[in-house]
């Protein structure tokens, strides 16, 4: 090869060896870049976007890892947090909103705990707690009662004051699971059962508490299928005028056959029928048969006796209410004025001007409307003159009490003398002895509804009730 052959071919392997050291050099940025983006990407995986805690997958592999290391006779705890209602907040303020407020709750959540415990987000309103070095359950509790605390002080959003409550539910291990997994799905299950005490409360996972879940599941997909398949019953229960000692009125209480449970009484299952929201198809199926019995007993000649009908918070709620109720008078062929809807207090003050306006509407067709089991939750008085209500029920622990407590004994007559002021029927609920009806009597209270004239009865039984009108037996006497 010619020496200047060499030269070329030399400068040409120059060149590519360069080439190649670029591409090289070039590799190794785009492998430091990846490297880069890897971490972060792990880090995001590992992260809560909006409040930078830890998230579910790092809370899980945390807590197994401690899990693994728990030292014999060790306990740690894991808590879950849950803000009461937040739906509503987002829905009434919006997601920014929302937003804000969990990030608020999330820094002073930070501040409420100790180098012990661990706190992530598991997304939405949820807030976990992993807690290690628990000396003794008692000082756990107080932890627990700190971290309710840190949530009574006002939240500011939207330059307005809002109060807010948690629920709270705990898992201790080992004694509720030895992996992150069972941990969890115990706190959750605490958690549940807090819930369904309503709002603010705490509870610990017991091991029955799976078994009352599942329970309740398996009642509320029940519940589903029951109005289909005729299971639903209503009872009446008289209300009975004092100065006749004749039937003026039924309330209809519902009752359900339970295939196999037997008859079941509305307490144990209306609650559940509300958070299904199946209660709306309960309710109306109530609504038309309680109007169709009335129909069926004025056609038999009883034209002076009202229905009456409890209506559930959402069923109230209902914005479709008024036209459903005229739809049921329409097929039925009752007159409005013999149907009383019957409201709780909690229900007519939740939202008091809709409250005004639908009690209103449905008067102005003839319908009237009760304050159901008065005296059992705010009693404000003051908001009385504004409900356009008719009748108000005295709730039967009154009548339980006035005899031997004379408190309550003053507290019933003011609540009458106030309830006459602002012309408000008054009728007393769980009359059952004499010696309450002598009260009444004295009070000048003649509408009354209890065991001592009637237990709530089939319609066949609530049929020969009618026909003994008049001279009616009392179940009863004292
Ligand atoms: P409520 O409307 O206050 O009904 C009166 C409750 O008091 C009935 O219980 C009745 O059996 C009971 N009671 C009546 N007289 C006496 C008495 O002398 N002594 C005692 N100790 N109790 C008496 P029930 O039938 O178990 O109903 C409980 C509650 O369930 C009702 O309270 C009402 O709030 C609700 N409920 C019943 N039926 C329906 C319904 O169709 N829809 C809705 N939303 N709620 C209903
Ligand atoms: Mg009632
Ligand atoms: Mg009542």
């Amino acid at each position: 090869m010619e020496k200047k052959q060499i030269e070329q071919s030399y400068e040409e392997l120059e060149e590519a060896y360069h080439q190649l050291q670029a591409a090289n050099e070039q590799l190794d940025e785009k492998y430091e870049e990846l490297k880069v983006s890897e971490e972060h990407n792990k880090k995001l995986a590992y992260l809560d976007y909006l409040t930078g805690l830890p998230n579910r997958t790092a809370f899980t592999e945390y807590l197994d890892y401690e899990l693994s290391v728990l030292r014999k006779g060790h306990i740690l705890s894991v808590m879950y947090l849950d803000i009461d209602n937040f739906k509503d907040i987002n829905d009434t303020l919006g997601n920014s909103y929302g937003d804000e407020l969990l990030l608020d709750c999330a820094e002073r959540l930070k501040l409420a705990l100790d180098k012990n415990d661990y706190l992530a987000r598991f997304g939405g309103d949820q807030f976990v707690i992993l807690s290690e070095n628990i000396i003794n359950i008692w000082e756990y509790e107080e932890k627990i009662k700190h971290i309710q605390d840190i949530f009574t002080k006002p939240f500011t959003l939207s330059l307005k004051e809002y109060f807010i409550t948690v629920s709270i539910g705990v898992a201790i291990a080992p004694k509720d699971g030895n992996n992150a997994q069972t941990l969890l799905k115990n706190a959750d299950a605490a958690l549940y059962n807090a819930k369904g005490f309503g709002r603010n409360n705490i509870c610990f996972y017991e091991e029955s508490l799976n078994e009352r879940i599942i329970t309740k599941m398996e009642t509320q997909s029940e519940l589903h299928t029951a109005i289909a398949k005729d299971e639903f019953e209503l009872y009446y229960q008289a209300q009975v005028d004092l100065d006749s000692d004749s039937i003026v009125g039924f309330e209809a209480l519902v009752r359900w056959n339970h295939p196999t449970k037997g008859l079941l009484m509305p307490d144990e299952f209306i609650e559940l029928a509300e958070e299904t929201g199946v209660i709306a198809e309960i309710g109306q199926w109530v609504l038309l048969e309680a109007c169709k019995q009335l129909k069926q007993w004025q056609d038999m000649g009883y034209c002076d006796i009202i229905i009456a009908v409890n209506l559930s918070a959402r069923q109230f709620k209902d914005v479709q209410l008024v036209e459903t109720v005229e739809d049921v008078i329409r097929k039925t062929g009752i007159h409005p004025e013999d149907l009383e809807l019957e409201i709780t207090e909690s229900i007519a003050l939740d939202d008091i001007a809709y409250s005004i306006d639908t009690i209103q509407r449905l008067k102005e067709i003839g319908i009237k409307f009760s304050l159901d089991d008065f005296g059992t939750g705010y009693s404000s008085m003051n908001y009385l003159k504004y409900l356009p209500v008719s009748n108000l029920k005295l709730d039967k622990n009154f009548m339980a009490s006035i005899i031997e407590n004379s408190s309550d004994k003053a507290i019933v007559t003011a609540i009458i003398t106030l309830a006459k002021s602002l012309d408000l029927n008054v009728i007393a609920e769980g009359v059952e002895n004499n010696e309450q009806v002598a009260f009444l009597k004295d009070a000048q209270i003649n509408k009354v509804q209890g065991y001592l004239y009637s237990v709530p009865v089939s319609k066949k039984d609530a049929d020969d009730l009618l026909e003994a009108k008049g001279n009616l037996v009392l179940l009863a006497s004292t």
